[in-house]
């Protein structure tokens, strides 16, 4: 199977790497052998590097290098940012929401079992976008100090938070908010000091870097005490020979964004109109699950009402040469509706599928999907 006769709309899972990204990759691998922490002058030079890569990313989201942490992907920063507010900043509520990512869930999840810890679920709509109301009267009664965690952009419906409305909230209350900006940071102007944000965290392969790299945001790393004790690497907070040539990468495909943001978010905006008209002139019966206005274009979120043969409906795209998905990445595979789907739409018979767009793609493919799928309904 070649990558040139599939079309792959699979991006909120996972992107391919840009041959500019390669070429850093190789770049990398050739020059920065050195250990970083070594004092000879390949190991100064890796060292420089790193710095080098770390300015550059604090000048993506507007902050100090200070504030910026490399790790090995976004479930790590959640980890990390989590435990830290809970641990070192005594935390004593979180407010969330039931449509976070497993790797914010799942750590609320220990984390209550660990501490006395106050959790309040907030109810998203069913495009899964937070009312603010609601967000006040919670803040109001939560325990204090307080944390608010809510994704930017929900990695299966697309739906959109405002975050400098969030923030104003957080400031008025009191409260630390952190945002998982996985699905967000780069090709969203995210500015963590501008809006007020205390946590932020990114993942270079959802955004054509390589997978197992990623990095997080703190305000106030003076607080954070270490997360993985070692060899004192990320300023004692997670000890480990760096991921230099992760870090590289992650670096370039982020600058490569920001060069060319405007022409490829125009691109992927475009490739979401095109494909939301069309399954809509379709006649089937088909929903979106998420508003327009409220959503990022690179996820499309669809309901298929059920017909025979619906369970294999992913299938059959995939053999038709077409990668979507219908839950997320780490549920995909397995056929089992995620918690994100059981929430939007419980007990439905029908089937969603996730359509999620890169600048990669085109309105060709969009159109040649529509046609199997046509042909598969
Ligand atoms: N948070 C969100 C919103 C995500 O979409 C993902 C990945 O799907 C993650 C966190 C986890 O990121 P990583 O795959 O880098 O661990």
């Amino acid at each position: 199977m070649t990558k040139t006769n599939r079309i792959y709309f699979d991006n909120a899972a996972t992107t391919p790497l840009l041959p500019e990204v390669i070429a850093e990759i190789n770049y990398i691998a050739e020059n920065f052998y050195g250990n970083p922490s070594s004092i000879h002058s390949e190991g100064v030079r890796a060292k420089s590097y790193i710095e080098e890569c770390r300015r550059s990313m604090a000048d993506f989201i507007g902050c100090s290098p200070g504030q910026l942490f490399f790790t090995s992907c976004g479930t790590e920063s959640n980890n990390m940012i989590l435990h830290s507010a809970v641990r070192d900043y005594q935390v004593k509520s979180i407010i969330s929401s039931p449509i976070e990512h497993s790797a914010i869930l799942n750590v609320i999840e220990y984390l209550q079992s660990e501490y006395d810890l106050e959790v309040h679920w907030l109810r998203p709509n069913h495009y899964g976008n937070i009312d603010l109301n609601e967000l006040e009267t919670t803040l109001k009664i939560a325990a204090k100090p307080a944390l608010v965690s809510l994704m930017h952009v929900n990695n299966e419906l697309g739906s959109l938070l405002d975050l400098d409305a969030v923030s104003k909230l957080c400031k008025q209350y009191d409260a630390l908010f952190h945002s998982d900006t996985v699905q967000s940071v780069g090709m969203y102007d995210v500015q963590t000091e501008k809006i007020g944000l205390d946590f932020i965290c990114g993942s270079a392969h959802k955004l054509h870097g390589p997978k197992g790299v990623g990095f997080l945001y703190m305000s106030n790393p003076g607080l954070s005490k270490p997360f993985i004790h070692g060899g004192g690497q990320e300023r004692k907070m997670r000890g480990g020979t760096e991921n230099i040539i992760g870090i590289g990468a992650m670096t370039k495909a982020f600058n490569l964004w920001k060069l060319n943001r405007e022409e490829r978010k125009n691109q992927i905006i475009n490739l979401n109109r095109h494909l939301r008209k069309r399954l809509m002139s379709l006649n089937k019966g088909i929903e979106c699950n998420s508003d327009e206005q409220q959503s990022h274009p690179k996820i499309l979120n669809v309901y298929i009402p059920e017909f025979t043969g619906i369970e294999m409906l992913l299938i059959n795209l995939d053999i038709k040469g077409i990668a979507v998905s219908g839950g997320s990445a780490c549920s995909s595979g397995a056929e089992k509706v995620s918690h994100v789907m059981e929430y939007i739409r419980p007990s439905e018979k029908g089937k969603n599928i996730r359509f999620s767009f890169s600048h990669l793609n085109t309105i060709a493919e969009i159109d040649q999907m529509v046609e199997a799928l046509m042909t598969i309904l």
